[in-house]
């Protein structure tokens, strides 16, 4: 396993203005210590306990992403730091971010997640729902949040066509909210999408972030 031959070569496969985030959830901080010497800066992780003690222990220029389910009570232990929050699936969760940055002093820039897998989730909006939620001034009135973009994941199949759907449906989403007037702290900049196996498929329909964990640091054992 060469992390930073693995970094460089799915780099290389990105299209100029796609970021890559590298996700380093149950990984070491050795592990992402040597990523990091390869000159990868963008870490995703999941658990904001498993977060929050990476961050105290890596170099301080590292752009944290949280991009998986975040529950309420844990925003404080990230607000001070996260660069962006990706898994935005309630208007009562980014009232908290919102609550949290405040205190700090931030304006933490944060993603709504929209839900696009044919398979039941919990979490995220619908479609429909983040037109509508996107577009209003409930968000407008929460100044220490930014809404830069969506996140979605799609089905986890073998089936290409089906993901390239959902990941298109995304994109279109993305394109109708850009088109319109945006609330001043909505901006849609960033659409991320794509994982280790569908990240060449979300790049292929417009993905500008891909959350790549496996295909970089190895299968995880959980
Ligand atoms: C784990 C995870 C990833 C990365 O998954 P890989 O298949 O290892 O690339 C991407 N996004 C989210 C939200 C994740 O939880």
């Amino acid at each position: 396993m060469n992390i930073k031959n693995n970094i460089a070569k799915i780099a290389q496969n990105l299209p100029p203005g796609c970021t890559l985030v590298a996700v380093s959830k149950t990984k070491s901080v050795a592990l992402i210590q040597e990523a990091y010497d390869g000159g990868q800066r963008h870490f995703g992780e999941n658990k904001v306990q498993e977060l929050v003690p990476k961050y105290e222990a890596l170099p301080k220029d590292i752009l944290w992403h949280m991009i998986g389910h975040l529950q309420s009570n844990k925003v404080k232990y990230i607000a001070p730091f996260v660069h962006l929050i990706h898994g935005i699936d309630s208007e009562r969760l980014l009232a908290e971010v919102n609550k949290q940055a405040g205190k700090v002093g931030r304006v933490i820039p944060c993603l709504l997640q929209v839900h696009i897998a044919r398979e039941e989730s919990k979490f995220g909006f619908s479609e429909d729902e983040v037109k509508e939620f996107a577009l209003s001034d409930r968000i407008a009135a929460l100044s220490n949040v930014r809404v830069s973009g969506l996140m979605g994941m799609a089905t986890l199949t073998d089936d290409a066509q089906q993901v390239r759907g959902e990941f298109r449906s995304l994109h279109e989403t993305f394109t109708y909210l850009r088109s319109q007037q945006l609330p001043s702290n909505v901006s849609m900049e960033v659409l991320s999408m794509g994982m280790s196996g569908d990240f060449s498929l979300a790049v292929a329909e417009g993905s500008t972030m891909v959350r790549v964990g496996s295909a970089i640091f190895g299968d995880r054992i959980t």
